[in-house]
């Protein structure tokens, strides 16, 4: 027997919380809770759907994680600290191995983050994974696309493009979603940068999350700033998984892949030292790739020389 929906949301989604914010959390027509007097209320969801934002037979621990981390990430990217979640969950069977798995890897990563699950929606349909965040940041402290100014250097946390080349393998079937691949576990598994972001309120001038590509997410950036982004190929940050592979290829996954939750900032060239030194006591290195100037849009320059873009990225066979 196939266990219900009642049972469903009693067996895997009703965790006690050490929280004192949720007076109420799964079990009543809502969750009661308590944002903390003076804080902006920072709010965001994402839905994935099953064949256009995983692949199908994706690991359902893996799922969880996924769901839950891509909302964590926009919260990352606003500098705020993340409290509750939400999750409306579509599934065509109540597969128990399956929901155990997406159960561990959905509960794993709000464990990491203080992050209670206060409630919900479980109905059936086709696999479709909607989670959302809220939490909390001091409403003058959230960072913004729109605050990068001419002169401000251009920063990304960690290593962008690893977990693109592990879903390139993985798309490709020269890996499977049981590979020990750094690059594999990578994309199953990235990391959001909460801590990163909350360090950088009051200090980056802009920010969001890189999720579409560093090239395509620094334009909006630039575009919501009004200022134009200049990238110096020669300083990307180049993850030892990738060293191995021809420069273009570097490049590329560096410059265009999403999936990896690393942020893209901008700030004052006086603060780099500072915003350096508490990344990496955190864990995680920060790289300076280029600087804002007057304009609009965004180039790659290699040498010092603009390299030709075309369309939304840039072009490595052009010129
Ligand atoms: P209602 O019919 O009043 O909307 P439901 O039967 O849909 O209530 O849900 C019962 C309780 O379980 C609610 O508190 C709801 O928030 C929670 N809930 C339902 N599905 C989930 C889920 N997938 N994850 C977490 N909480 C859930
Ligand atoms: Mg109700």
């Amino acid at each position: 027997m196939p266990i219900g929906e009642f049972d469903i949301i009693a067996r895997y989604f009703s965790r006690a919380t050490r929280r004192d914010d949720v007076l109420l959390g799964v079990g009543d027509d809502a969750a009661l809770l308590v944002p903390p007097p003076g804080q902006a209320l920072v709010a965001a969801t994402d839905t994935l759907v099953e064949g256009r934002h995983f692949l199908p037979g994706t690991p359902a621990a893996a799922l969880g994680h996924q769901a839950l981390a891509v909302n964590l990430s926009d919260l990352a990217a606003m500098g705020a600290e993340p409290a509750w979640a939400l999750l409306a969950l579509s599934l065509p069977a109540s597969d128990e191995p399956w929901l155990a798995g997406f159960a561990e890897g959905l509960h794993a990563l709000a464990e990491r983050h203080g992050v209670a699950l206060v409630g919900g929606d479980t109905v059936s349909g086709p696999l479709i994974i909607t989670i959302e965040v809220l939490g909390f940041v001091p409403p003058e402290l959230a960072l913004r696309r729109s605050g990068a100014r001419a002169g401000d250097l251009v920063c990304v946390s960690g290593s962008p493009g690893v977990a693109a080349a592990g879903l390139e393998l993985l798309q490709s079937g020269r890996a499977t979603f049981e590979s020990k691949d750094a690059r594999v576990q990578r994309f199953l598994h990235a990391e959001p940068r909460l801590a990163l972001g909350r360090a950088l309120r009051g200090v980056a001038t802009a920010a969001m999350d890189v999720s579409d590509g560093l090239v395509g997410d620094l334009r909006k950036l630039a575009q919501a700033s009004g200022v134009r982004a200049c990238i110096d190929l020669e300083r990307l940050p180049i993850a030892a998984e990738l060293a191995i592979l021809p420069l273009a290829e570097q490049e590329r996954l560096v410059l265009h892949g999403g999936d990896d939750y690393e942020l893209l900032f901008t700030l004052p060239s006086d603060h780099f030292g500072l915003i350096s030194r508490l990344a990496e006591a955190g864990g995680c290195s920060v790289r300076c790739i280029g600087a804002m100037i007057a304009g609009a849009g965004v180039e790659c320059r290699r040498e010092g020389a603009p390299v030709a873009m075309e369309g939304r990225g840039y072009d490595h066979f052009a010129g």
